[in-house]
C-alpha cells in the first residue's frame, strides 16, 4: 500500500535509544516541519498490505527542536508496535503531516499550578511541556507556571526521562519532578517514592498544595490509572473542568 503523499510524509529514523526490553525512544527528522504545539500526538504508520497500519504517539519533543521524539512500549500481540521495534536509524516510517490533540497546557482556567501524572509513555506530553518551558526560559521568558510531574512505573529502569527531569527539576523552580516504582522488591536499589499513582497522587497534592481552586490535574497513560485516579482528584475537590486526559488504549473485553 502506498501513502498518499498529500497526508503522510517518510520520515528517517535518526537516533534510537533501548531503556528496556520492551521501552524504547526514537527520533526522527521530518522533511517538513510538523507544527504542534507540546501535549500533542502524532500519527505514525507503516505501509500494509492493504493500508496503513497506523496508531497515534504523543509527542516527547519540543516545537522548538528540529527533530521529533516518540517513545514507544512494545505491546507483543499488538499490530504496530511489532512491526515498530525493530526499525534502527537509517530506516523509515510514516507520519501523518498533521499532528492532533487537545491534551495541551491548561490556559483557560487561569490556573498556575498543572499537576501531571502518568505511567511509564505517558511521561511523553509531559516532556515536551517541560522541554519548551525550560528553552522559553532560556531564551529569556521565564515560565509564570509551577509544574509537578509524577511519574510511576513497575521498576525504576521503566522511568524513562528521569534523569532529565531531575536535571531540569534542579535548575528550574518551576518544576518539580516526582518518580515512583510500584514493585520495589523486584528494584532494590530504590530509594524513591513508592506506589501506584493512584497511591501516592493525594499525598503529594497534600504536600506541594496542589489545590483544587489554582490547579489543573492532567492524568495520562494507562486506562485504569486513568479512571482510578479521576476518582481521587474528584474526591479531592477536581472538577470535570480542572482535569484534563489522554488515554493511550482501550482495554480489550474479557
Ligand atoms: C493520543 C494517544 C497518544 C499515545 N501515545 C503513545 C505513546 O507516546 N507511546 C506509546 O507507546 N503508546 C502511545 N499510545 C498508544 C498507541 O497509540 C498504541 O495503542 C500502542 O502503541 C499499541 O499499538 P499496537 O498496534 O502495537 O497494539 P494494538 O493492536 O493497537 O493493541 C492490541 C491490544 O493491546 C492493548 N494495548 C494497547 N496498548 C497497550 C499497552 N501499552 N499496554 C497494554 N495493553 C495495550 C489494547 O487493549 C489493544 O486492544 C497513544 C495513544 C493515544 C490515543
Amino acid at each position: 500500500m502506498t501513502a498518499p503523499a498529500e497526508k503522510y510524509q517518510q520520515v528517517e529514523i535518526v537516533s534510537r535509544k533501548d531503556y528496556s526490553p520492551d521501552l524504547w525512544s526514537i527520533r526522527v527528522r521530518p522533511e517538513q516541519p510538523l507544527v504542534f504545539k507540546p501535549g500533542q500526538y502524532a500519527t505514525l504508520g507503516v505501509p500494509g498490505e492493504t493500508r496503513i497500519i497506523e496508531r497515534a504517539y504523543s509527542i516527547v519533543s519540543s516545537p522548538l527542536e528540529d527533530e521529533i521524539e516518540f517513545f514507544f512500549e512494545l505491546v507483543p500481540h499488538g499490530e504496530l508496535t511489532p512491526r515498530l521495534y525493530p526499525l534502527q536509524p537509517g530506516d523509515t516510517i510514516l507520519m501523518r503531516r498533521q499532528a492532533k490533540g487537545l491534551f495541551t497546557l491548561d490556559g483557560k482556567t487561569g490556573h498556575r499550578q498543572h499537576y501531571m501524572a502518568c505511567t511509564v509513555t505517558g511521561v511523553a506530553p509531559y516532556v515536551s511541556v517541560v522541554r519548551t518551558l525550560a528553552r522559553e526560559e532560556e531564551q529569556g521568558r521565564a515560565p509564570d507556571v509551577r509544574i509537578v510531574v509524577l511519574q510511576a512505573a513497575s521498576r525504576s529502569w521503566e522511568l524513562a526521562y528521569q534523569q532529565e527531569l531531575e536535571a531540569l527539576a534542579r535548575s528550574h523552580s518551576w518544576l518539580t519532578y516526582i518518580p515512583t516504582v510500584s514493585r520495589p522488591w523486584e528494584d532494590p536499589a530504590w530509594r524513591g517514592e513508592v506506589g501506584r499513582v493512584e497511591d501516592v497522587l493525594r499525598k503529594h497534592s497534600d504536600a506541594l498544595g496542589l489545590e483544587p481552586s489554582n490547579t489543573t490535574a492532567y492524568v495520562c497513560g494507562h486506562p485504569e490509572m486513568i479512571e482510578n485516579a479521576k476518582g481521587i482528584l474528584k474526591r479531592r475537590g477536581f472538577t470535570k473542568e480542572s482535569i484534563r486526559e489522554e488515554i493511550y488504549w482501550v482495554p480489550e473485553k474479557k
